[in-house]
């Protein structure tokens, strides 16, 4: 536990994933708000209560819970609070915590008629939604009491405002506060890592999936002017500015070499994929993928390439 800034303190929380300690956020005010809790392990609650007690404070005593988004490293241990706080957090968080089976049905069929119609072998499929359902288990049941989104106040936080931020999760929402220009980033902004723009499902009354790297490079535009980011993950960011300028060049270089791949013949995204992540792919062929269809998206946006579909799948061509 560090206190990083008046009344507002960290705590680093241990996660199984590949990305590290959560970094969850304690803030004074009105009442005690906690931003995040952290996966459902018992490490991380162990944790989460010993660095309270550094600070003379007691899981009871979290009266506001607030989520960045519905990322299990973020929102896995909500049960142990619900008897003591009121959850705040987007719309789209809903469904992920409380493991909607409706919706988390609709989500794995998506994803399998997703990434059919992009080229991926069925054995990977299984893989990848293997994955994504055994991800979910680092999440506990929980609910989501008060829905906030662009420009909402909480009473307990009247110098803060919600602002949203999707694109690295389709729920992401930040807490800003003007007067200093600090910014409660989540997964947003992370400084030693490029937070993927991570390819979700339909949400309710959606027709047509969402662009998650469009969605994020318009949220980094957003947070130009900001001081200082405390991020979901890693050290504090205080040249806003030059991080987001270097995310968005490093996507618009990565976009040019896909669209170079392009160059020979059509390809499917998956063929895409397995060329620019040679071995990477294998390992993690949900992220690689989202990565490469995102900057598809951005190409095709920009009218660079186009897509033809033959037999069922999609091909890119210059
Ligand atoms: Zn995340
Ligand atoms: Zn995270």
């Amino acid at each position: 536990m560090e206190q990083i800034s008046n009344g507002i303190y960290k705590l680093t929380i241990p996660t199984p994933f590949l990305v590290g300690p959560v970094n969850t956020y304690l803030i004074e005010g009105d009442s005690l708000t906690l931003v995040d809790v952290g996966p459902n392990t018992v490490e991380a609650w162990e944790e989460t209560k010993a660095q309270l007690q550094q600070v003379n404070k007691k899981v009871e005593d979290i009266e506001n819970i607030i989520l960045t988004h519905h990322h299990p490293d973020h929102i896995g241990m909500i049960e142990k609070f619900l008897p003591f706080a009121t959850v705040y957090a987007h719309r789209k968080v809903k469904p992920w915590i409380t493991k909607d089976k409706q919706f988390l049905f609709n989500a794995l069929q998506f994803y399998e008629e997703l990434y059919t119609s992009h080229g991926v072998p069925d054995a990977f499929i299984t893989n990848m939604l293997e994955k994504k359902e055994s991800y979910m288990n680092f999440s506990s049941i929980g609910r989501v009491d008060v829905e906030i989104k662009e420009g909402s106040r909480l009473h307990f936080l009247r110098e803060w405002s919600v602002i949203e931020t999707p694109g690295h999760a389709q729920s992401h929402i930040s807490l800003y506060r003007k007067s200093d220009g600090v910014l409660i980033a989540g997964d947003h902004l992370i400084d030693h890592i490029s937070s993927n723009a991570i390819i979700e499902p339909t949400y309710e009354g959606e027709k047509k999936r969402a662009e998650p790297l469009l969605d994020y490079r318009r949220s980094l535009q957003k947070c130009l002017d900001m001081k200082v980011a405390y991020s979901g993950h890693g050290a504090e960011i205080d040249n806003i500015d030059e991080l987001i300028k270097k995310r968005i060049n490093e996507q618009d270089k990565k976009a040019m070499q896909f669209k170079k791949m392009l160059s020979d013949k059509p390809k499917t995204c998956f063929e895409l994929c397995m060329e620019k992540y040679h071995y990477i792919y294998e390992k993690q062929p949900d992220l690689t993928f989202s990565e490469t269809l995102g900057h598809l998206d951005l190409l095709q946006s920009r009218k660079e390439i186009k897509q033809n579909v033959i037999n069922g799948l999609i091909y890119y061509s210059q």
